[in-house]
């Protein structure tokens, strides 16, 4: 099979890189001042110190652009967080130099488009991390601009939406061979992910960002409203939302602009995109053009992110034109 190795190491990076991230989740206190963002910059830079150090090993040559870099870490007063980035790692078995720990992040830093590279956001959803809600662990493998293998750890998104285990689930994908879930921490069978063939309205379950600044949610109400979308959406931070429109859980997910100048940043998709296609789904911008990972950091030719079951995208896609300026 096309991508194996690639697909071994990255599940296996990432599964690690979740543990961390659960590790430094469960210990964020209670009542933690709302200004604390620390528990995210540990975890942020530990998850992307062990899959860039993974990818760097079996992939020597691949160019990763992730979202960190160490220079605030290596920074003298930021010293006590780059100790506990080093605890955290070693923790899960990982024992290394703080100056080792930065060149693995560093490994991240990437910044423009090549024939073969990897895009990486280490933590999906910080605001969803810190209220001890849903993140993702998002990596993706991208050769000649296409996306060819996607991983989504979702630490904590039980099997069923409603369900309670605290196993997390992990998405996979490779370009032609389907999409699979898998629980991501411990040992799971391994079974395949299929979007709903939904296509009435009033069954039709639409996902979108907890966070209004990141997507319109006046509009996508307007939009849904006029599609005849009658159940509430469903609020998820980070790219769960693709994981919960690809396992069945979602019919659409709607990310609308809510600045005219922002740019998509590739490693927020690049995962969740080959899951939903192949998990038989369908991908836009707005416009109804497909995301373009061939311009570096950002999607710099698209706005704004479109993900349906397939059968659906053209009338929202129609609904959008109506009710979003050009
Ligand atoms: P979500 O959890 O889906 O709300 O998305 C989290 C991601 O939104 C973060 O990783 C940021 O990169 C990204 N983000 C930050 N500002 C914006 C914005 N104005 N519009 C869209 N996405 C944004
Ligand atoms: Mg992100």
């Amino acid at each position: 099979m096309q991508y194996a190795h690639e697909l071994s190491i990255a599940v296996a990076a990432v599964r690690r890189a979740a543990e961390v991230c659960r590790n430094v989740q469960r210990a964020i206190p209670a009542a933690m001042e709302k200004q604390d963002k620390s528990p995210v910059t540990i975890a942020d830079f530990a998850s992307q110190a062990v899959i860039c150090r993974a990818l760097g090993e079996a992939f020597p040559n691949d160019p990763i652009i992730g979202e960190e870099d160490s220079a605030d870490l290596r920074l003298p007063e930021n010293k006590p967080s780059l100790d506990r980035v080093q605890s955290e790692l070693s923790r899960i078995g990982l024992d290394a130099s703080t100056s080792n720990i930065c060149g693995w992040i560093d490994r991240g830093g990437a910044q423009s488009f090549g024939p073969r590279f990897w895009t990486l956001d280490p933590i999906d959803g910080t605001k969803g991390f810190l209220r001890g809600e849903q993140y993702a662990v998002s990596l993706a493998l991208i050769v000649n601009g296409q996306i060819v293998v996607a991983i989504l750890g979702c630490p904590n998104l039980p099997l069923e939406l409603s369900g309670t285990s605290d196993a997390g689930t992990l998405f996979f994908a490779v370009r032609g061979q389907g999409a699979s879930v898998q629980s991501c921490f411990g040992d799971s069978a391994v079974a395949p992910v299929r979007v709903t063939s939904t296509s009435n309205w009033a069954d039709v379950r639409l996902c979108e960002s907890v966070e209004s600044g990141h997507s319109a949610h006046d509009r996508s109400a307007m939009i849904s409203a006029s599609l005849g979308i009658v159940k509430q959406p469903v609020r998820l931070d980070s790219q769960a939302k693709y994981a919960v429109v690809a396992r069945g859980e979602g019919d659409v997910y709607l990310r609308l602009p809510t600045k005219k100048d922002y740019r998509e940043k590739i490693w927020d998709h690049a995962g969740g995109v080959l899951v939903v296609e192949e998990a038989g789904g369908k991908v836009t911008d707005i416009d109804g053009k497909p995301l373009e990972f061939t311009h570096g950091r950002e999607l710099s030719a698209n706005r704004g992110v479109v993900v349906t079951n397939g059968r659906l995208h053209d009338d929202v896609l129609r609904a959008i034109r109506e009710h979003v300026e050009p």
